[in-house]
């Protein structure tokens, strides 16, 4: 019993836990009957180069998850964690009971055997479920020494509620099959439920039955036909017992493996293809609305080229020209954010440091075209010297966006000019960027439509109704939020919340 525990903490807190094992190994070497206790301290010493080989082996040259989340950590754990240095340790060991005769040379093979495959079934039913659900538990509470990456695991998911009652009517089954079907003729009968248990659930439902096997396995009959009843058996037949058992943990133990990571892609693979119905059902959207905003302005220019042929007077020419000149701009702008969408899209997030009032005065040099841009008043002055490490293409395709929207929706004022303010907070690791205007003010049912593809918020609207999808868009890939807060007829509040990328 001391191996499985020594395992399991050498696993969670590294070699330094070897002076101690080596002790309890040495004092509890009499309890195998080894009277000799000046030969103690070597009796002791396999068994602690078994967990210190079983650690450098499979957490050091083969990083094994130790808290066993797939099928590779799984076989690693079996063949690099046990197999291996079991297989050595028992060598060694019973190679020095041969040395200082406690046993004859000539059971050599056969204690090796004999031990190995003992050992082997106490060490496998015991270590898995003792890693598999004390580590996630461990890291939980900072108790291991290495910080493990663990895929968060409640262990509602790890027991899945409905199949608990069929699991305990195995359970009893079980324990009444092992009243009268000794496990030493009928283990073949106990792999069946314990593969049963494998297939129709999880892994870690069936590395409990597997330790539940065991303890009727050897408490059972040794509470139905005494303590000798082990001694009894002959060895052949002992070993074939034991060789039953191992086989029959080993195959449970990977079938649950493999199930559990079936389940696990199957419900992954339903999540992603869900992701891409709606990807493909928001792209046919985009297509057909974008066609039909791409066709419009395109219309209205190639009529207004006809009526320009006809016309014989320059001044009504001129008049038409600048009509065709908005619409190739509107042309331009609703491209522009097609492109906008698309590089969101597809590169990459890149963090660099940005001076926040910079960006701002270049995005709003750019937007100087706009109509009554000259009439407002931009106050910026709290953004100087805040500079900030971020993804600079998001940021200015989120404040482009919502800055032209505040000089379009600004609303004529009696007692003051329409004004743009924007001003920064920090808050712990994340940044606040709040734009206010006095303009035209959001209706409260609309609020959390704004930001849907192509809705716009009143005919009168000249956009496309895609600037604000697109920025919360790009606001999504860098870990940030956009929120808007107004009032109708007062003026509006955006403001946007970014992780600072270091
Ligand atoms: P567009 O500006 O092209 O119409 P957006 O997605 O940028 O599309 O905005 C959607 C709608 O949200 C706008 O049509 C407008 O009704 C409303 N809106 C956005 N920003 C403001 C603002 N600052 N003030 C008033 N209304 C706004």
């Amino acid at each position: 019993m001391p191996v499985p525990f020594g395992l399991c903490l050498i696993y969670w807190w590294g070699p330094r836990i070897l002076p101690a094992f080596y002790l309890n190994a040495t004092l509890s070497a009499g309890l195998w009957g080894l009277s000799d206790y000046y030969n103690w301290p070597l009796y002791g010493l396999p068994e602690t180069f078994f967990v210190g080989f079983s650690w450098w082996l499979f957490v050091k040259k083969r990083n094994g998850k130790i808290w066993l989340p797939d099928n590779q950590a799984a076989l690693n754990l079996l063949l690099f964690g046990i197999l291996i240095p079991l297989l050595s340790y028992k060598l060694i060991q019973q190679t020095l009971f041969v040395l200082k005769h406690v046993i004859s040379p000539d059971f050599f093979i056969l204690n090796y055997i004999k031990t190995f495959l003992g050992d082997f079934i106490s060490i496998f039913a015991f270590t898995v479920p003792l890693l598999y659900f004390l580590t996630p538990l461990l890291s939980r509470k900072n108790m291991l020494i290495s910080n493990l990456e663990i895929t968060s695991r409640p262990l509602s998911s790890v027991m899945e509620k409905r199949q608990l009652p069929e699991f305990l009517v195995i359970f009893v089954l079980q324990l009444a099959l092992s009243l009268f079907l000794p496990f030493s003729e009928f283990w073949f009968v106990y792999g069946m439920f314990s593969m049963y248990v494998a297939i129709r659930m999880r892994f870690s439902f069936v590395i409990i039955a597997n330790l539940y096997i065991l303890l009727l396995t050897y408490l059972m009959p040794v509470l139905i036909y005494g303590k000798e009843y082990l001694s009894q058996l002959q060895d052949i037949h002992l070993i074939n017992v034991y060789l039953g058992s191992s086989l029959l943990y080993v195959f449970s133990f990977l079938t649950g493996r493999i199930m559990s990571d079936f389940k696990k892609s199957q419900a992954m693979l339903r999540k992603k293809n869900e992701e891409l119905e709606h990807t493909n059902k928001e792209l046919d959207r985009f297509v057909y609305s974008a066609s039909h905003d791409l066709s419009a302005p395109l219309k209205s220019i190639l009529g207004l080229v006809n009526i320009t042929k006809l016309e014989p007077r320059e001044s009504d020419q001129q008049f038409h020209l600048n009509l065709i000149e908005t619409s190739v701009k509107k042309l331009d702008l609703f491209i522009n954010e097609i492109l906008d969408y698309s590089r969101n899209k597809r590169l990459e997030v890149h963090a660099e440091a940005v001076h926040l009032k910079e960006l701002c005065d270049e995005i709003l040099s750019n937007l100087s075209y706009i109509d009554g841009f000259q009439n407002m008043r931009f106050d910026l002055a709290e953004l100087n010297g805040v500079k900030i490490i971020v993804d600079k293409l998001r940021l200015k395709i989120i404040l482009n966006n919502i800055l032209s929207n505040g000089i379009k929706f600004q609303k004529p004022q009696w007692d003051e000019k329409p004004f743009l303010r924007i001003i920064s907070q920090k808050e712990k690791s994340n940044l606040k960027i709040i734009i206010e205007d006095n303009g035209e003010g959001i209706k409260a049912e609309m609020r959390e439509k704004i930001f849907d593809m192509f809705f716009r918020g009143s005919t009168s609207s000249r956009g496309s109704g895609l600037g604000l999808y697109i920025a919360r868009e790009a606001a999504e890939k860098i870990g940030g939020k956009i929120k808007v807060d107004s009032e109708y007829g007062k003026g509006s509040t955006f403001v946007i919340e970014i992780p600072q990328l270091v």
